[in-house]
């Protein structure tokens, strides 16, 4: 039986919609979980209900709240298990590095009985083009999304791309997601200076494209209806959606380095 790949959606809201979930997913394999996306609390929560276990890798595309604040609890729970102590790997960009840093690792004595450091409970990988994980290779690059350069999506050959919070990125879907891949893309009725809004998208995609997109990142539970209307797919939170199969990694890994 050949191998099913399903992008499950934890959250799709944008950062005032709690009810919604915080937006995030998880690359599922035959149903297990291989690849958890952001983790904001509420995604963390989904995650936990949802697999019955914390994760065991999480690819972070930038440091707001809504996508990190969910690492302390994963902190504490990692750190006091040995079979997870050290070996919880943490993909991000390295240009987000210092930032998740000052967003999380450097508030002073993480235990209050102090002996431990933050880092000591995860397995830390700086990425720039991309990352080995599970066998395969995902790609990162940059997004729209608040300062340049803290912000990043990922993609998975074949399977699916994932912008992160952003404005439009034609530019990186092109490169990233031109063999049919599935494209989760944030969008919200208005946009704004760090996020797609559905005039944008319809201008700056065309049709072809819009029809693998999935839509996530939206304010309210009645804009999934108006964005249906205009003819998106929009996710909702807990729901999964079929991938194509990835390329496999090496075939991806030469691509994502100009060789192929
Ligand atoms: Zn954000």
């Amino acid at each position: 039986m050949s191998t099913l790949w399903n992008l499950r959606f934890l959250g799709v809201g944008s950062a005032q919609a709690v009810e919604l979930g915080s937006a995030s997913a998880a690359l599922e394999r035959d149903g297990t979980p291989l690849l958890m996306i952001d983790c904001g609390q509420e995604a963390l929560s989904a995650y936990v209900e949802r697999y019955g276990a914390m994760p065991m890798a999480v690819f972070v595309t930038h440091a707001h709240l809504d996508h990190v604040a969910g690492f302390e609890r994963l902190y504490y729970q990692s750190l006091f298990d040995p079979a997870r102590c050290g070996k919880v790997r943490i993909y991000c960009a390295a240009a987000l590095v210092p930032i998740l840093q000052a967003r999380l690792a450097d508030y002073p004595s993480p235990l209050a009985e102090g002996g431990a450091n933050f880092w000591d409970a995860f397995q830390l990988v700086p990425v720039s083009r991309g990352f080995w994980h599970a066998g395969l290779w995902f790609d990162v690059f940059g997004v729209r999304h608040h300062a340049p350069g803290t912000a990043f999506g990922i993609a998975l050959r074949g399977a699916f791309l994932w912008t992160g919070d952003t404005r439009p990125i034609p530019e990186a879907v092109a490169l990233h997601a031109d063999a049919g891949e599935t494209i989760a893309h944030d969008c919200a009725l208005q946009g704004n200076p760090s996020h797609t809004g559905l005039d944008d998208l319809l201008r700056e995609y065309d049709e072809a494209t819009r029809s693998r997109m999935i839509i996530y990142h939206y304010a309210r539970a009645e804009d999934a209806v108006v964005l249906r209307a205009a003819g998106l797919k929009v996710a909702e939170a807990g729901e999964t959606w079929a991938l194509g199969p990835p390329w496999s990694g090496m075939q991806a890994c030469a691509r994502a380095w100009g060789h192929a």
